[in-house]
This record gives C-alpha cells, structure tokens and sequence, in this order.
C-alpha cells in the first residue's frame, strides 16, 4: 500500500479536528528518542503520548514512520521592536555603543504602525522556521516611550494561538538616566510585559538601578532576564551584585542573565566560584551568539576573542543554559533570518561545545529556554502540552543540529503553520 503524503494530510486537517502522528521518532525532555504515537485533541493540545497506541477514535490518522518529532524550538532572548530597522539605522564603528545610540535615535520617530509590520513579519519567519515560543525584550525609556511594550502586548495577546510570545519590558539605561523617570513608568511597563529587564552596565548607578528591577520583579510577581556585563572587562563585572539581589529579594529560580559575556574574561577559578552561586541560586543563562561574536573584541589589533561566555563549561556544569537570536536584521545584529538551527550550530562551533555534544545544542534551542521562560507545562511531548512540533526527515536530533532537514513539517497548536522541501534535481545528462 502507497503511504499517503503526510504533507497533503496535514493540510486537509480541519481546524478543531483531532489526529494521530503515528510512527514518529520523538525527541523527549530529557533528550531520549524513541519510536511514539502522539494524539492531538480538539483544542490543539496533546492527549497522549506513546508507543503503539490506539488511534482508532481520532478524526484523521497521519503515518510519519521515518520522520523525527523535536518539541517546537524556543527562542529564549530576541528584540521585535528593534527587527528590521538595519538599513534606517547606521552603525559605522560596528560596536554595541554604536548600534545603541543609532536605535536611540530611530526609537524618538519610531510609531505603533512601523513596530507592528517589522515584528509580524520577524515572527511569521520566525515560525516558518519552526520556532513555536519567544521571549522579546522591548525597549521602554524616554526615547522608545511605551510604543514597543504596548504594540507588543497587543500582537502577542492577539497572535496567542499561533505562537507563544512572552515580553521583557526592557528598562533601558542611557547617559544621564532620570531614574524619577524610571520610578514613574516601570510599574506600567511590567504590567504590559510578562518579565522585568535591564543593563545595569550601562547604568551610571548600578546599585540603584538593580534594586529597582527586582523591586519591581516582586511587586509584580514577575520574574527578572537582565542582560548583563554584555562586554570584556574583568575589572567591572556586576554579576556578583546581582546575584546578591536575586538572594536578597527571593528571586531564586526566577531569574535569567543573558549575555554574561565576562566570564570568559575572568580567571577559571573565579568562574568557577560565580558558576557554584548561579547554581545553588538556580540562576540560568542565556547566550546570544550572533550579537557577541558581532559587536564584541572590535578594540583589539590582534586575535579578537569570540565574545560569548563560558558555554560548554556552563552547560558541563550543570547550569541551564539556553541559546538565543538576540537581533535581526537591525545595527546590533545585522543578519539573522529566524533560524534556531543556525543559532545552535554557531553556538556549538563558537561556545567550542565537543561532537559528542550536538544534543546539548538542541537542548539549547528546546527544553532549556523552555524552562528558563517556565512554559512549564504547556511544553514537550505530555499530555496538556501545546502541540507545538517540528517534523522532520532527520533521523536523530545530532543530524537535526548538524546538517539540518531536507523536509520540514512546522505545526504551532495543533496546526500545520509551514512545510519546506529541498528538491534535488539532477540534472540530465546531455545524450
Ligand atoms: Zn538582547
């Protein structure tokens, strides 16, 4: 019997319909893959997971045998409201100081409107590519205003069902911060947004600055994703000074650095001292390959460093650590398509992570910034979970990181959102 294109399947699936994937290869939580039925019900969500199960009840019954099942990917740290501004916003000195004045400066002019079509766009090829969750930070302060965090709020709230959007409000320090100001406005922005954020290296209090954060992490409940000492200079790290507030306000398990490019500046043992506090703090990490390996090491003649932190000793000593866009397309990063693969290949390459350990790239990309954004239970193959998917002709998830599929399958919710082929065409040779 000739097995029905799973593709013409998918696509006939009525919204609200449930169906059964036979036959797949699911990759589990704890990076396992075994031979699984999965059922989907009518509100998008799994049933069931597991081998050989009846599908007999369900409205349509999909054969993968063959394919590979990864969870939706999950981009842990990216900026919609900055996606796309690249050719409006000029940075000539390449560095993260110039690609923060060239946005301050867009940011004044920049209206809902604008916001709106570059971060849909972003998300649309985003999702294309099969990731199902991203967090965004979005700049609030005197330039941005409240803009991004309102035209965001609103696309999340309205785009719930095709993709898990969480949002930072980014209370971005500049030169001369009015920290009345910051105390006036960042109660209504977290209100907006899902997590408190900030840099407190470009602070002139850090201190100050950092207080107000988990302050305004506690009183709302929410937790706090920092992007913290995003540089090189040993001598001024304020990981220590966060670490002390997320001891002193509670904020264990809650709490995220993004960047924490320092690390790789400091001496092993004090990395080792700051990784046994993050751990018994339950701190993780979020590392943001593209920008650091961009925007970093410009100032040195010889030999610039890569940038990023200490990812394969991070992820080798048991911290979570998930990999992450950051920018694309604007004067912080000025490429970036959406693709996590491409995120978690360059992780692996420039976080100098072994061949043995291409399932902890994927780990970066699925179940590590899913725990760190607590999608808890919505996520995974469990019953109750999202059914947020990506299918694809790979055979195990190292050759899904290595090489990447020939064939892809996107579903968010339940639902087909994107299918991909590459056709090998050969050509004819000539008589
Ligand atoms: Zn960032």
């Amino acid at each position: 019997m000739v097995r029905e294109n799973p593709a013409a399947l998918l696509a006939r699936l009525i919204p609200g319909q449930s169906f059964a994937l036979t036959g797949g290869t699911v990759i589990h939580d704890d990076g396992s893959q075994s031979a699984s039925d999965i059922i989907v019900g009518t509100d998008g969500r799994i049933t069931v997971v597991e081998p050989f199960l009846d599908t007999g009840s369900c409205g349509a019954c999909i054969d993968i045998s063959g394919m590979l099942v990864s969870p939706g990917f999950v981009d842990a740290h990216q900026h919609l409201d900055k996606t796309g501004v690249l050719r409006f916003t000029p940075n000539p000195s390449g560095t993260l100081q110039g690609a923060r004045e060239a946005f301050a400066k867009y940011a004044r002019t920049a209206g809902p409107d604008d916001i709106h079509k570059r971060a849909t766009r972003t998300i649309g090829r985003c999702l294309s590519r099969g990731t199902t969750a991203i967090r965004s930070h979005i700049n609030v302060d005197k330039d941005a205003g409240f803009h991004g965090i309102e035209t965001l709020a609103a696309i999340r709230d309205a785009e719930k069902h095709h993709i898990t959007l969480q949002l930072v409000a980014f209370m971005t320090p500049h030169p001369g911060q009015d920290f009345e100001w910051l105390g006036n406005n960042i109660d209504g922005a977290v209100a907006l947004a899902d997590a408190v954020g900030g840099t407190p290296a470009v602070s002139e209090d850090p201190p100050r600055y950092l207080d107000i954060l988990f302050s305004a992490a506690v009183k709302s409940g929410k937790p706090v994703d920092l992007h913290l000492d995003e540089h090189l200079n040993a001598g001024v790290h304020l990981i220590d000074a966060a670490l002390d507030r997320v001891e002193r306000f509670g904020m264990q398990g809650r709490t995220v650095f993004s960047h924490v490019s320092v690390l790789s500046a400091l001496p092993r043992r004090e990395f080792q001292r700051i990784a046994e506090r993050l751990d018994k703090l339950n701190v993780g990490v979020v590392t943001l390959p593209a920008a650091n390996l961009y925007l970093q090491g410009r100032d040195y003649e010889m030999l610039p460093p890569r940038g990023l932190t200490r990812v394969a000793e991070l992820h080798r000593a048991g911290i979570t650590i998930a990999t992450a866009s950051d920018n694309i397309q604007d004067p912080f990063v000025p490429t970036g398509s959406g693709d996590m693969l491409e995120i978690a290949r360059w992780t692996l390459l420039a976080g100098h992570l072994r061949g043995d350990e291409l399932s902890a790239a994927h780990s970066m990309i699925t179940t590590a910034p899913a725990r760190l954004m607590g999608l808890g239970k919505d996520y995974g193959f469990r019953p109750g979970a999202r059914a947020d998917f990506v299918i694809t002709d790979c055979i195990d998830s190292d050759t899904l990181i290595a090489g990447g599929p020939d064939r892809a399958f996107v579903l968010s919710n339940g639902r087909l959102v994107s299918q991909s082929t590459t056709q090998n065409i050969r050509l004819k040779e000539d008589a």
